[in-house]
């Protein structure tokens, strides 16, 4: 079980099987309520210290996995929370709303695909108009297809994974930052991938360079607005991203255990580190990339 305060052996915290598949795969964008083992959101351990009590915070792909880990978290440290899905991802993302309305805070429900531009900007302004600015931007929603053979990825998928992945991000965030006040913090969410990127997953682990770099300048061009731009790089975290394609079966059987630390993440391990980046606390830190990988650390 996640608990982020009795000390206690990582590697032991959650079991190996708790993060690996058997092997079954879903149909993109993958459902959270239908994975098989059950990921750890933080839904009955993640405990709030009032770290962002007001603010408003937008996540995009907050319907599941780290997203949903992210806006429980986010709810719990007292901001109202807006999250962007695909419209068929509904049944997830009724139950992460339905859990930041239940820490006390607003929840909004913003559906729609982000491969659009209209779609990014309206996300922005549903947001700003139901909570009157936005003070967190998580851009978190992405696209994983494992691909072998590099004559077997079609132009499609390449224009997809950029679209969701990289575009989309830029869209948001242009739009975005006229709303966000000085102390306000965007989170992008980049990957292991980034740097130590797989074969099979080229179009991916792309724009997850891509994503790293965009941080780091966009960082540079936002700093004297006082707003702070990072980034948070996972490792293997057991999400619905992984089965619905994003690896073949058989590397989901043994998903996260040739990490240091043995096995894969559980998305409430991740959330701390959205919490960190988004508060105070991390007054000091913008242009930085947090890896939370089980032991596969950054360069
Ligand atoms: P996830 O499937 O739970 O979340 C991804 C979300 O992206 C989906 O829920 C969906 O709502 C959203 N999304 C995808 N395409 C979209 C579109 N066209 N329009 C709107 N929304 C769309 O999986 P996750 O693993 O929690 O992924 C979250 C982020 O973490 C992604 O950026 C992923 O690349 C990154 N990541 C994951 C891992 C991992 O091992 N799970 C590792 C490194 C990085
Ligand atoms: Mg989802």
């Amino acid at each position: 079980m996640s608990d982020q305060t009795t000390m206690q052996n990582p590697a032991k915290q959650y079991s190996k099987a708790q993060g690996q598949g058997d092997g079954t795969l879903q149909p993109e964008p993958g459902s959270d309520t239908t994975l098989n083992p059950r990921p750890d959101h933080g839904e009955s351990s993640y405990k709030g210290l009032g770290r962002l009590k007001g603010r408003k915070a937008l996540i995009t792909g907050g319907d599941s996995g780290i997203g949903a880990a992210v806006a429980i978290a986010y709810a719990r440290e007292g901001a109202d929370v807006a999250i962007s899905y695909l419209p068929e991802e509904e049944e997830d993302a009724k139950k992460i709303l339905k859990l930041i309305e239940e820490a006390g805070q607003k929840a909004l429900a913003l559906p729609g695909d982000i491969k659009n531009e209209k779609t990014c900007k309206e996300i922005v302004q549903k947001t700003v108009d139901t909570f009157g600015a936005i003070d967190i931007l998580v851009n978190n929603a992405g696209k994983q297809e494992f691909v072998g053979e590099l004559q077997d990825v079609t132009s499609e998928q390449f224009q997809h994974t950029f679209q969701t992945n990289v575009f989309a991000m830029f869209w948001i965030t242009q739009a975005a930052v006229p709303h966000m006040p000085e102390g306000a913090s965007i989170i992008n969410t980049t990957s292991i991938q980034s740097y130590q990127p797989s074969p099979g997953l080229l179009d991916y682990a792309s724009t997850k360079g891509a994503i790293t770099s965009f941080t780091k300048s966009l960082a540079k061009m936002l700093a004297d607005k006082g707003i702070r731009v990072n980034a948070v790089a996972p490792g293997p975290i057991w999400t619905p991203l992984q089965p619905s394609h994003g690896q073949p079966p058989e590397k989901l059987q043994q998903f996260g255990e040739n990490t240091p630390l043995g096995r894969a993440g559980q998305p409430a391990e991740v959330a701390p580190s959205y919490v960190f980046l988004a508060s105070q606390e991390s007054s000091y830190i913008t242009a930085e990339v947090i890896g939370v990988t089980g032991g596969h650390h950054l360069p």
